[in-house]
């Protein structure tokens, strides 16, 4: 690759500048339904209820003018509280296409987690699965913007029926409203940046719109568009609610004309079972999936046998690992390896096909750049192999963080470049490797974890005088929180197990701090009262050696 590719220690693409389009998203899905009208689109994988193109486009244009018909419409926010099933796609296409941005919200979390990420972002709707009935009420009770509860199964007390809904909707669906692509927002996923507590982050129609594109550049994807004779199938295992799970399988599948087979929980035999009817041609995977699947007896070849490509992103993995993954297959398998951040909407760089490099990020996605900033004095930009912190720049930075421009203009400076708090180096190919990470953010299985949050969490507790909490090195979950607390005078009878109960009655599982607690006497803080996060790691690292 040619030296060009980093002059001045900028580095771009290898890709020639992809095609962009100027629709919504909802406007280019109905473009898509109609080349492949007949096709699966969306196949639940437990129940087999099941959605064509034609049908997944009607259902779209009936919630989206059912919506209006409540009186619902651009200006208001839609949470969407639900777990991977085929209405996912179809709630978040339907109230996009007539102007509602849709907030992805974790259904695991507790009523008090989601209830905070709709205040902020003052939803007006929410839409979940019927077992979440009573979750969706409190956090009504907690959120007092909220004036439906949408739920897909039998109507309820308190509650509108999806499939009530769609039945008679009438058609007030506008196919001409008027929607800024550049600054519409398209969804609203949750993430904390690279410090504080959770945000929500502003994708527009066209920050995602154009990921994709950048994503599906035909030089760069397996993925081919269906054909007569072809269809790719994806299994949807990884959460729609996170950006990955939203764009590389919900949006890139309705592109390819792919169909998505969709498991509402991360649950092994259901998983094989999905595999095993469903020959897909694509694995989409985080690194704790590799792993297990590497180790998984159970899968069988034939059930793999049209798998053609292998997709891992959203936390470090290794070439070993993938190596490992690779061995259990009886053919040739291309893996790429993508990086990425749900503020870049949220594809950066992707594992070339024929890579022969793995371990590395890959290169930038078309129409990228990309610079390493030295770490002492955050101006100066590297070369090859010089470790730094890496700084992007695409048509796919966010808007910024709803209605938080302080922590927006901490992320993406006036340039328009965004420090994603990782630490990683380019070699001369342009090929990138993440070698740590300097923000805050913890992921656990993919998931992310704030300390602030927890911190937070812990400092309710009466007996606790400060915490802090960071993420140490876990083999199976990839990171796991750990807590240093200080206890108050007089309170030294607290145990850990108390405050494991404590912490655990408040917040969705992958938050719990199964890193372990230590007691201690003082939080280590510089001058400005802020954590040194950077010291307990080492303490820890010390100790644990
Ligand atoms: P999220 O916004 O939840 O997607 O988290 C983004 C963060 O996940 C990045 O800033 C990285 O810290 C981490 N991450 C994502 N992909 C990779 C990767 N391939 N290798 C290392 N870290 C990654």
């Amino acid at each position: 690759i040619q030296t060009s590719l980093y002059d001045n220690n900028i580095v771009t693409s290898p890709y020639a500048d992809c095609e962009f389009h100027d629709m919504t998203l909802t406007q280019k899905f109905f473009e898509s339904a109609v080349r492949w009208p007949d096709k699966i689109a969306l196949e639940c994988g437990i129940s087999g209820r099941r959605y064509t193109y034609n049908t997944m486009s009607q259902a779209v244009r009936r919630f989206g003018s059912a919506l209006t018909r409540m009186g619902h419409g651009k200006g208001e926010v839609m949470g969407l509280v639900c777990p991977n099933v085929p209405e996912f796609s179809i709630a978040v296409f339907g109230a996009a296409g007539v102007g509602m941005p849709v907030a992805l919200v974790n259904p695991t979390y507790t009523a008090d987690e989601i209830a905070r990420q709709m205040t902020l972002v003052e939803a007006t709707c929410l839409f979940g699965v019927s077992e979440m009935a009573e979750t969706l009420k409190a956090v009504a009770q907690l959120c007092p913007t909220v004036r439906r509860i949408v739920l897909l199964g039998p109507s309820q007390d308190g509650c509108v029926s999806y499939q009530d809904m769609v039945q008679d909707s009438g058609d007030l669906f506008n196919d001409n409203i008027n929607i800024d692509i550049d600054n519409d927002i398209f969804i609203l996923p949750h993430s904390s940046g690279t410090s504080g507590l959770p945000k929500n982050v502003m994708l527009t129609h066209s920050s995602v719109g154009k990921n994709i594109q950048q994503y599906l550049h035909p030089e760069g994807t397996n993925s081919r568009p269906a054909t007569a004779t072809h269809q790719e199938t994806y299994i949807g295992l990884l959460p729609f609610f996170h950006s990955y799970g939203m764009v590389g399988l919900v949006l890139a599948a309705v592109e390819s004309g792919a169909k998505l087979v969709t498991l509402p929980r991360f649950d092994i035999p259901s998983f094989l079972k999905a595999i095993d009817d469903h020959k897909p041609t694509y694995l989409h995977l985080v690194p704790p999936l590799v792993s297990l699947l590497t180790n998984l007896p159970e899968l069988k070849a034939e059930s793999y046998c049209k798998v053609h490509t292998i997709f891992c992103g959203a936390a470090p993995l290794g070439a070993p690992a993938a190596i490992k993954l690779l061995e259990r297959f009886k053919h040739p398998v291309s893996f790429q390896e993508a990086y990425g951040l749900t503020e870049m909407s949220p594809g950066v760089m992707m594992g070339p096909l024929g890579n022969k490099k793995l371990g590395s990020c890959g290169s930038l996605l078309s129409r990228t750049q990309a610079k390493i900033v030295d770490l002492e004095t955050g101006q100066r930009t590297l070369g090859p192999y010089e470790d730094g912190e890496l700084y992007v720049y695409g048509p796919q930075v966010m808007k910024g963080y709803y209605k938080n421009q302080k922590a927006t203009d901490e992320m993406i400076g006036a340039d328009g470049w965004l420090r994603t708090g990782d630490i990683g180096h380019y070699d001369e190919d342009g090929h990138f490797f993440i070698v740590d990470r300097l923000k805050e953010l913890i992921k656990v299985k993919g998931f992310q974890v704030a300390p602030a949050e927890l911190e937070e969490v812990l400092t309710t507790h009466p007996a606790i005088k400060e915490a802090a909490v960071i993420g140490i090195p876990d083999e199976r979950a990839g990171e796991l929180p750990r807590a240093y607390i200080v206890k108050k005078p007089g309170m030294e009878s607290i145990s850990d197990s108390d405050i494991h109960a404590f912490v655990n009655a408040k917040v969705s599982a992958h938050k719990q701090i199964k890193g372990g607690i230590q007691f201690c006497d003082s939080i280590p803080r510089n001058t400005m009262g802020k954590i040194l996060r950077k010291e307990l790691r080492v303490q820890y690292s010390n100790c644990s050696k």
